[in-house]
């Protein structure tokens, strides 16, 4: 009889851990590069703003869409308005949160207006990790974004080591997300749209990555969080999958540039995807970015008067 007792006492036990390993979750540190007194890089550009507020806003989307696409995952902003932030606080607060990653957000800013491109920046090209994730950040900025991706870099391409990737202890990456002395990318990163795409690459690097990293843990969020009040029920229809839709406008052979004349029309952002296909048709030309189905189907009869009479929506 006792020996029953210690039996179930231990798969009482046994059970409460295995609740307890599904109930895991990690943390992301999201670090809005600069803030308060330390501007980053200054803007030149009327009406544009000066990095620590684009970084600000691109690091609130990011930390956004994990909140909202992802469970299991802790976010952990380093500052979440124009306040001045120490780097030491910065790598101090990641440390001791005992964070699993750490993005750190930023603008990059060059004397010639030429310099464009994204860049991903790890302390070591030896901390493979870190590496990894910032080659997916990098990619998702050239394949999906549409951005004109720099790579990625270590400390030995600087000029000065980043103190936040040097003493932080977990995977870390420091994501220059384009440069706002280049007026065109400036443009970009100074619009809700362009924040909104670089924070969902980001995202979507960020959430395939750590999908692989912890198998153990379920990221997913339930398809149907239903709530049903008398009959009615909504259903949470965003899941990760359906972050963004687009509307794509065209598909070609050859790459065209998504500054081209015939775009011009449409005053708007042209993405371009690079397909994975053996078809003839290797890239798809797409706008905007919506949220679910409905929005970019609300969005579509405009770009069809615009000379796009066979847009369609797509999921990004
Ligand atoms: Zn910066």
């Amino acid at each position: 009889m006792r020996n029953l007792f210690f039996i179930l006492i231990s798969f009482l036990l046994i059970s409460s851990g295995n609740l307890f390993a599904q109930s895991k979750q990690i943390v992301v540190v999201i670090d809005a590069g600069h803030g308060g007194k330390d501007v980053g890089h200054e803007t030149t550009i009327a009406g544009h703003q000066d990095e620590k507020h684009l970084n600000l806003k691109m690091a609130k989307f990011l930390g956004g869409y994990i909140e909202k696409y992802m469970t299991n995952v802790k976010v952990i902003y380093t500052r979440t308005d124009d306040s001045f932030v120490s780097l030491d606080n910065r790598v101090d607060k990641a440390n001791n949160s005992k964070a699993d990653y750490f993005l750190s957000i930023h603008c990059n800013g060059n004397d010639s207006k030429a310099v464009r491109g994204t860049e991903s920046h790890v302390h070591s090209m030896s901390a493979a990790k870190s590496v990894t994730l910032a080659r997916q950040i990098e990619n998702q900025f050239s394949s999906r974004a549409g951005r004109h991706s720099r790579g990625v870099k270590d400390q030995s391409d600087l000029q000065h080591s980043l103190q936040v990737l040097k003493f932080t202890q977990m995977t870390s990456v420091l994501v220059e997300c384009g440069f706002i002395t280049n007026e065109k990318e400036a443009n970009y990163l100074n619009s809700t749209y362009g924040q909104e795409i670089i924070a969902s690459a980001i995202f979507r690097a960020f959430r395939d990555f750590v999908k692989k990293q912890h198998p153990d843990i379920s990221f997913t969020k339930s398809e149907t969080t239903t709530s049903s009040t008398n009959g009615s029920s909504t259903t949470n229809a965003n899941s990760s999958e359906n972050l963004t839709y687009a509307i794509q406008i065209a598909s070609s052979k050859e790459w065209v540039d998504t500054d081209d004349a015939r775009w011009k029309s449409l005053g708007m952002t042209i993405t371009r995807v690079q397909l994975n296909t053996t078809s003839a048709y290797k890239y798809i030309y797409t706008v905007g970015n919506y949220a679910n189905k409905l929005e970019a189907n609300a969005a579509l009869p405009d770009i069809q008067k615009k000379g796009f009479k066979d847009a369609i929506v797509v999921k990004r």
